[in-house]
């Protein structure tokens, strides 16, 4: 059917009355068979008789169905519901107040698809105020409808998801922020809202950092990484941070949108489960996998550094045995006690490991001395082997330590590990309870060296140690100025050793500050013997070693043995040599400062050997310089060592200190000295050291009673 000329009237009179010629018709039916809507005009009887293009497409009419022999009925274009709704609702209203209905309804097209519409019924009245026809105008609203349900997605996803998501303007204003953002923040969504990003910042990167990630956004419109933030709580987190930068179409930024997640507690898990992956869960100590993973390293950086490293692997004992007599319960709690004692053994440098059930290995790295190594075992194999208490049980282990040396004995990470098996084979052996090195003749040496520091400590105990003296000579008078106390060790066979062989031994296992103690204690005591002897006392230098210096107790250790044999401060005078107090620095010079400031007379030893540096001279009291022995023997042939020997002279004479010049052998080296203005020597010219027998009857006697 075609719209035919009418003339339609609204009962309200709001419908337009027009009058059509064919002209307009032609133009009108056009626009209305191209309009993007469903567009359909339908008798009385339901009978749609009319229907555009858009319509047919939308109903699934085809376009050559003549609607007129092959007749369709809105009941046809609706389901059961919607159709009686159409029929008690709308179309008696539309009829009774001849009024435009509006509203959304489903149309169900003729392939049974249904299709959600916004529907406008409009109807048309006869003059007589009746309802002729009824247009039926009707929009798809199947994409706006979708639109709908994916915006409704996304908002759900917004909020839903772990994320935290914050858009900004272009600004950088906060606009809109997710729940997770909430919880991850502590912020609210009001608490944010207009403000920018800024309020999160941690002071953990700095505006270069800041600078770089906006250049990024700005250049690929993205950036991705970790960034510490803050929470409201003032707690600093770790995120993985995503921003988007949103552009209309013309390129100009809209929008960006920030997409985050909280590490820390990856982070946290992380190093859970590498830790848990490299440690001994009955220990707590390093596994095997830990120790492979720190020599592979050690071994680079020993390379790198031309260091040496040792590798010390330890086999606890009688493990076996304890775990069949007390069980498998003790026999844990002994090896977590053991690896305990072996971790708080060592300083940070050195890993700790439980290789094996009852094997732990341990990494030293930077070995200066093999030496040291076999202090270290032994310390080990001591502690280890000390009785252990266990369900009322004691338990007392004999463990076997086995130690092999990089770049010595292996080179690689494989062969380090299996030397120092080797090592520790031939240990338990030999009879347990000891320590092997790898390579036999390193182990020789240390193991004598480590027999020297075993009986220099029992020397202390057992009164081996013993002092001589040499005097100093004035050249002046010819009379004993003084005199040095040197140490002498009359070990039971060996002999007498040097000091220059066992003072360096004492210096590295510490033991130099007992014997220091002892040395000082007996000049004291010696002192006071002579005294007692009439004889008048000279004055006697003793040897300090800078470790004694660093010591804070010294200075109360000294004054006590002056007191207890009732000597001036000044009755001693103690030597520090250049070189040492070079090397400690710190400690060791506001030693020496109290140490003056108490009173004691200082002496700079070996000086020469050192950097003899002035400014250095001029901050320490010192009242004597004493030369050494190298440029005295020197001084003869070499021409700089004499110029050296007459400026350090001259430079005592400046800066008003004693002089005296060690290792004095020959009368040239007398006369030149003289000649030079040095009065004070000490050397074989003059006497060796000797007993404190045959030194007491060089001295005068007393002139009078009251001691000094
Ligand atoms: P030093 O303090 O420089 O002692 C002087 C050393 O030179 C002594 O060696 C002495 O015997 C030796 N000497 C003296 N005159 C001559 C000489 O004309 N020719 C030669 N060739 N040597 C001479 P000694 O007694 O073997 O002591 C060596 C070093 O051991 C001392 O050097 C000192 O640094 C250290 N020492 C000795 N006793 C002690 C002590 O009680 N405590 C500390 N910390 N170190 C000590
Ligand atoms: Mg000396
Ligand atoms: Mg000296």
């Amino acid at each position: 059917m075609t719209v035919s000329n009418a003339k339609v009237s609204s009962k309200q009179g709001n419908l337009p009355t027009v009058m059509l010629d064919d002209q307009l018709l032609l133009r009108q039916q056009t626009i209305i068979e191209a309009a993007n809507q469903m567009i359909a005009t339908i008798a009385v009887d339901q009978q749609l008789i009319y229907l555009n293009t858009f319509g047919r497409q939308l109903l699934g009419v085809s376009q050559d169905h003549d609607l007129l022999t092959e007749p369709l009925y809105v009941h046809e274009f609706h389901q059961a519901a919607t159709y009686q709704y159409l029929n008690t609702e709308i179309f008696p209203k539309l009829v009774a107040n001849a009024e435009r209905w509006d509203g959304e309804l489903e149309i169900k097209n003729l392939q049974g698809e249904l299709i959600p519409a916004h529907m406008t019924i409009v109807p048309h009245l006869d003059a007589q105020g009746e309802v002729i026809w009824i247009t039926g105008i009707a929009k798809d609203l199947r994409l706006r409808k979708q639109y709908e349900a994916q915006q409704r997605l996304a908002l759900r996803v917004f909020d839903n998801t772990i994320e935290g998501i914050m858009v900004t303007d272009a600004q950088a204003r906060i606009l809109q922020v997710n729940q997770a953002f909430v919880e991850i923040t502590g912020f609210t969504e009001e608490e944010v809202l207009g403000r920018t990003p800024k309020m999160l910042r941690s002071e953990h990167h700095d505006e270069y950092f800041y600078d770089a990630m906006w250049d990024q956004v700005e250049a690929d419109g993205r950036w991705q990484g970790e960034i510490w933030n803050r929470r409201k709580d003032g707690s600093v987190f770790l995120q993985w941070l995503s921003i988007n930068c949103l552009r209309d179409p013309h390129g100009k930024t809209q929008y960006y949108v920030s997409v985050f997640h909280d590490l820390t507690e990856m982070r946290a898990k992380e190093a859970e489960i590498s830790h848990l992956s490299n440690h001994d869960p009955l220990t707590g100590l390093g596994n095997r996998h830990l120790l492979n993973e720190r020599i592979h390293h050690a071994i680079r950086q020993a390379r790198h550094q031309s260091s040496r490293l040792a590798l010390m692997a330890i086999d606890l004992g009688e493990i076996q045995l304890i775990n069949e007599t007390l069980g498998h319960v003790a026999c844990d709690r002994l090896i977590q006690s053991q690896g305990k004692k072996l971790a708080t053994m060592m300083d940070d440098s050195v890993t700790v490991v439980r290789f094996g059930a009852d094997e732990f290995t341990v990494l030293i790295e930077d070995v200066v001395d093999p030496y040291s190594v076999s202090q270290l075992a032994q310390k080990i194999r001591q502690s280890l082997q000390e009785a252990v208490e266990l369900d009322g049980h004691r338990v007392r282990l004999s463990p076997s330590l086995g130690i092999a040396f990089y770049p010595e004995d292996a080179t690689d990470d494989g062969g380090l590990l299996r030397n120092a098996q080797v090592a520790l084979n031939q240990a338990k052996q030999s009879g347990r309870d000891t320590f092997r090195f790898y390579d036999q003749n390193m182990g020789q040496e240390a193991r004598e060296r480590l027999m020297l520091e075993q009986s220099l400590r029992d020397a202390i105990t057992q009164g081996a140690l013993e002092l001589h003296y040499q005097p100093k000579v004035s050249l002046n008078t010819g009379a004993i100025y003084g005199a040095e106390a040197l140490l002498r060790w009359n070990h039971p066979t060996l002999g007498s050793i040097s000091p220059a062989v066992f003072i360096p031994i004492a210096e590295v296992s510490g033991l130099i500050v007992e014997i220091g103690y002892w040395v000082f204690r007996e000049v004291c005591r010696q002192l006071s013997d002579w005294r007692q002897d009439g004889l008048k006392l000279p004055r006697i230098a003793v040897n300090m070693s800078v470790q004694q210096l660093e010591r804070t107790d010294l200075l109360q250790q000294l004054l006590s043995s002056l007191q207890t044999y009732h000597l001036p401060v000044d009755a001693l005078e103690l030597e520090i040599t250049e070189t040492g107090l070079m090397k400690s620095e710190g400690l060791a010079l506001s030693s020496v400062q109290s140490l003056s400031s108490e009173g004691f007379r200082l002496a700079l030893d070996d000086f020469g050997t050192g950097y003899s540096s002035l400014s250095y001279l001029r901050r320490l009291p010192l009242s004597t310089l004493k030369i050494d022995r190298s440029f005295i023997s020197d001084m003869q042939s070499d021409r700089v060592a004499l110029s050296i020997v007459r400026t350090i002279i001259q430079l005592s004479r400046d800066l008003g200190l004693d002089v005296v010049a060690e290792g004095v052998e020959l009368s040239e080296q007398v006369d030149q000295l003289r000649e030079m203005g040095c009065d004070l020597v000490q050397g074989y010219f003059f006497y060796r050291p000797m007993s404190a027998e045959r030194f007491q009857t060089l001295l005068l006697p007393q002139e009078d009673s009251s001691g000094q």
